[in-house]
């Protein structure tokens, strides 16, 4: 890329491809299979109309998108928001395949969205969005093809529309097609957690290779939701110091801690992190440069560019959104020794737990919370384990490492099947 870095839809894509490009030259990947890994495998496009709450129809548009599906059916979260757009999508998708990969669960890549904004919609128009997409896409998903999850904007209430709308067309209920339902659907003890519960045991993991006492730390975390809120918390529990916290009106920056549990009320009365008592309101630009020992980006793509990324002060990033982080930036960032906990493993304890709530649904079984947390806890630091010793042994970033044992994982399960015919 020339000028300046782009965050946008087709900056999500090419960095996912330059991304594939430096995993494939670790793993020595034939061309053959990359030209294959390079492309999404089925893309879906749709235009619908959905009536609004005064009468009047608007036209909406909508993806689906299955990067590869070698290793398994296709996983991965449906997205509301108006930058959604096919690249986003692609590139979405494609970091999914590799997010199972790394973790080791048995399925492919894929990725949703319609680009809408949820924040002017009423609940009532949601759900005839939701109901009418589903329907859209329903010859493409299934639980033994392609299961949905929630993702920014998205959540368990989303994932019973879809449930039910699909329920609805096969005549009779399917709880498997979607996961991050509500509990009382099928939902698994755990999921709204998982995914803040996995960026915890990464930064617990990445801590102590860097031999650093957490109780000692200070953390900026940026985005206050599904992710962000709940990392916040259980970081705060464990006694690491959450210092500045944003959300999409800005954020909130307290050298001496912020109290998570207050600034949570605070939030629910009036919809914004921002004029928390004790605290003084900064900028999300601004949240990302504050003095801290880790940082955790948890909302969207494209924050840290080659701009900002010398001044940011944390020794550790945990990626709690989906590309955070453009390509450049990666590179100053290795330079500058920090530790980089990539998006693929350290947000990918909610698609781990949502392989738990699918494999409950299949059996028609109910897992404890604890049993749940401990199955996690396995598999995201045994990834750890795994992308950190590959990293060293290959000298190369940690996102270049966890790609590279994703992408193998993912050639290697597509050499076995081979091409058909
Ligand atoms: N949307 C989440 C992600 O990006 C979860 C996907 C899933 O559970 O399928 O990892």
């Amino acid at each position: 890329m020339t000028g300046k870095e782009t965050s946008g839809s087709a900056g999500h894509l090419d960095m996912a491809r330059k991304q594939l490009l430096q995993a494939a030259q670790v793993i020595d990947l034939e061309d053959d299979l990359l030209r294959v890994l390079l492309e999404t495998k089925r893309e879906l496009t749709v235009h619908f109309p959905v009536k609004m709450d005064d009468g009047s129809f608007k036209m909406f548009t909508g993806y689906r998108i299955q990067h590869n599906v070698n290793r398994g059916p296709a996983k991965g979260g449906i997205r509301y928001h108006p930058d959604v757009d096919l690249d986003e999508v692609r590139a979405l998708a494609m970091w999914m395949t590799w997010k199972a990969a790394v973790v080791n669960i048995p399925y492919g890549g894929a990725k949703g969205g319609v680009q809408c904004d949820p924040k002017s919609m009423s609940l009532a128009e949601i759900e005839r969005l939701t109901r009418r997409y589903t329907w859209e896409i329903s010859f493409m998903i299934g639980p033994d093809r392609d299961i949905p999850a929630p993702d920014v904007y998205t959540n368990a209430q989303t994932m019973a529309w879809i449930m039910d709308t699909y329920s609805i067309l096969k005549g009779y209920s399917v709880p498997g097609v979607v996961t991050g339902k509500p509990i009382g659907l099928g939902g698994s003890l755990g999921r709204l957690e998982a995914t803040g519960r996995g960026c915890l045991l990464t930064l617990i993991r990445a801590a102590k290779v860097l031999g650093m006492d957490l109780n000692k730390t200070k953390c900026v975390i940026q985005g206050f939701g599904n992710v962000g809120g709940v990392a916040a918390r259980l970081m705060s529990d464990i006694g690491v110091k959450i210092v500045g916290v944003s959300d999409s009106t800005g954020g909130v920056y307290s050298p001496n801690g912020l109290d998570v549990q207050a600034l949570m009320l605070h939030k629910c009365d009036t919809n914004s992190v921002l004029d928390f008592p004790g605290s003084d309101n900064i900028t999300n630009e601004e949240l990302l440069e504050l003095p801290c020992d880790i940082l955790c980006p948890s909302a969207l793509g494209g924050v840290i560019t080659r701009e900002n990324a010398p001044l940011i002060k944390a020794k550790i990033i945990v990626e709690g959104a989906n590309g955070p982080t453009t390509t450049d930036a990666d590179d100053i960032l290795y330079d500058r020794n920090v530790m980089m906990v990539p998006d693929i493993l350290a947000n990918a304890g909610g698609v781990t737990v949502s392989y738990f709530e699918w494999v409950q649904n299949l059996q028609e079984l109910l897992w404890s919370e604890e049993e749940v947390n401990h199955r996690l806890e396995q598999i995201m630091f045994r990834s750890f384990d795994e992308v950190y010793r590959l990293s060293q042994e290959k000298k190369v970033h940690m996102r270049t490492a966890a790609l590279a044992l994703g992408v193998n994982r993912v050639a290697q399960a597509t050499r076995l099947r081979g091409i058909y015919p």
